[in-house]
């Protein structure tokens, strides 16, 4: 064996490392989609003169989570990305379908590796699989390396001082901020090895990702897939978006007021530690009301981070309620209403646009998602895991951690969730927050020539209103499928027979 010489490049550094040449590892990729601080890759790289780069479609392996449909859109197009990155290095991303395990095994064969690197995922079915696969591996005589994943903190490193889970956010997100001063990210691998011609790839339209259904055109068009998207997306953000973050977070109309990251954040297309450290410098540079804006961001990322931390150690919350008391809640089961919501068809104009900004992009503004859920489980009594699914099956950044401390936390039955009696109205919220009517008139096209005062509450408007600007409650545009006062009653008085 002879020493081998890599060569990193972060932004201007230069980074030059040996290791042993005439060995072969296999990188498994998973949800790190990316060259860039990717320590699995990055060390592989570093070691072994052979890296082959896999990922494994196994849907089948977690069928009760299993990429949903718009999550699949993106998916392909995140592969089709790094594929085209790896390439333009000399490497090659190979394709395998079916479980994981025996896939490692066939590829382990295949290229003679004697080791398998991956970064570690934390949703507990995932761990679980982990386990198995690392163990297998292991009996076959293959070394396991596995390293941090898309977390700023390992979820047991960030426990109470009594080692039990925190289930409030503010102490949770007081200790962890200490703990973040040194967050780096790792730089993106100059050079990279190539990949003998004669291993096997699945081709991706194998992989059958994409439907058959206008929805994915919708999806495609509004965003940039990749790395190189979650990049350019970051650097925009910083630059005119962050100083302003505290003001515009909560107005859906405006599309650069919040960072758009979380589907590169859920894929690894860009990483957590890489969003944290660069966000922390701007900040550093900003003062005043631009700086606490930048805190108010960074206090976003820790949710995100609070919402693994409740998953990895509570891990029944995407299916069951962190509070008992929610199991004995009397839910409807109104299929129509169901319906009305999940097509942006409820008469509530905020509601619908909401719903439909999700159909025809894959994703929803935040303050939006909090008024479609509180409508959904308060208005509607349907219970907050139907629209966990929906949002699962249509959302680009569905995240199971995220999802459900979210769900929960609309529902009340969370932990630190918003009380069940906080009911929003979405006359109101769509007042407050959409105060033009700029986003309804985006998604409700029927409602474009509505005055703003009438936007958000048609079914009040004067005749002569609804009449000049062409609007037909009941026929272009719904009537209210539910009357929000009555419903609220309603609500609070099924709460207080579980309370
Ligand atoms: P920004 O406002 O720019 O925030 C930056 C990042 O912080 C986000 O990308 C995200 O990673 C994190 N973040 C922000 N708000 C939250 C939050 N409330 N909880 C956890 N992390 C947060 N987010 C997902 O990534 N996946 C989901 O499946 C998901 N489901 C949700 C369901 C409901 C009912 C609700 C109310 C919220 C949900 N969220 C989910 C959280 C939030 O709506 C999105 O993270 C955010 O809208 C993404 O847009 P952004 O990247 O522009 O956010």
């Amino acid at each position: 064996m002879s020493e081998k010489r890599v060569v990193f490049q972060l932004g201007t550094e230069i980074v030059t490392v040996t290791g042993m040449t005439n060995t072969t590892a296999i990188v498994w990729f998973r949800r790190d989609l990316r060259l860039a601080d990717n320590p699995a890759f990055f060390e592989a790289l570093k070691l072994f003169e052979t890296v082959v780069p896999v990922y494994i479609w196994s849907p089948e392996e977690d069928s009760r989570w299993a990429p949903g449909a718009a999550s699949r859109v993106w998916l392909y197009h995140s592969l089709e990305a790094l594929a085209n990155a790896m390439a333009e290095k000399q490497s090659r991303l190979i394709l395998r379908r079916g479980e994981a395990l025996p896939a490692l095994q066939t590829l382990i064969k295949d290229t003679g590796a004697t080791a398998v690197f991956w970064n570690r995922l934390y949703e507990p079915s995932v761990n679980e699989q982990d386990a198995g696969v690392e163990k297998a591996l292991r009996s076959d005589g293959v070394e396991c390396e596995i390293f941090p994943g898309n977390l700023l903190l390992e979820p047991w490193d960030s426990r109470k001082k009594d080692d039990t889970a925190y289930r409030v956010f503010t102490p949770f997100a007081n200790a962890l901020k200490e703990k973040l001063d040194d967050i780096k990210a790792d730089p993106a691998p100059g050079v990279m090895s190539a990949v003998p011609p004669e291993i096997y790839s699945d081709d991706l339209e194998s992989f059958d990702l994409l439907p058959k259904i206008e929805r994915a055109g919708g999806i495609q068009e509004a965003w940039t897939f990749g790395e190189a998207g979650g990049q350019a997306a970051l650097k925009d953000f910083i630059q005119n978006g962050l100083g302003g973050y505290s003001k515009t977070r909560n107005l859906p109309a405006m599309e650069d007021g919040v960072s758009r990251l979380s589907p590169y954040l859920h894929f690894g297309e860009i990483s957590i530690r890489h969003v944290w450290a660069d966000v922390s410098k701007a900040r550093a540079k900003l003062s005043g009301a631009e700086q606490k804006s930048a805190d108010v961001y960074l206090k976003e990322l820790l949710w995100r981070e609070f919402s693994h931390h409740l998953l990895f150690h509570f891990p029944t919350m995407p299916d069951k309620p962190l509070r008992e008391e929610f199991s004995r809640y009397r839910w409807a089961t109104s299929g129509t209403q169901l319906k009305a919501w999940q097509r942006g068809q409820t008469g509530y104009p905020i509601v619908d646009a909401g719903m439909r900004q999700l159909w025809e992009t894959g994703w929803m503004h935040n303050r939006v998602r909090m008024i479609v859920g509180s409508f959904l489980i308060k208005d509607l009594g349907i219970e907050w895991q139907t629209g966990e699914e929906w949002f699962w099956d249509s959302l680009v950044d569905a995240d199971l951690a995220q999802n459900a401390m979210n769900w929960q936390w609309v529902a009340g039955s969370g932990a630190d969730a918003s009380p069940f009696f906080r009911i929003f109205n979405p006359v109101t919220q769509g007042k407050k927050f959409d105060p033009e009517g700029e986003y309804v008139r985006r998604y409700v096209p029927e409602l474009k020539d509505m005055p703003a005062k009438w936007i958000h509450a048609p079914f009040d408007a004067p005749g002569e209103v609804l009449e000049g600007a062409d609007v037909k409650l009941g026929d272009n545009y719904p009537k209210p499928i539910v009357d929000h006062d009555e419903a609220r009653k309603q609500a609070l008085a099924n709460y207080q027979k579980i309370r």
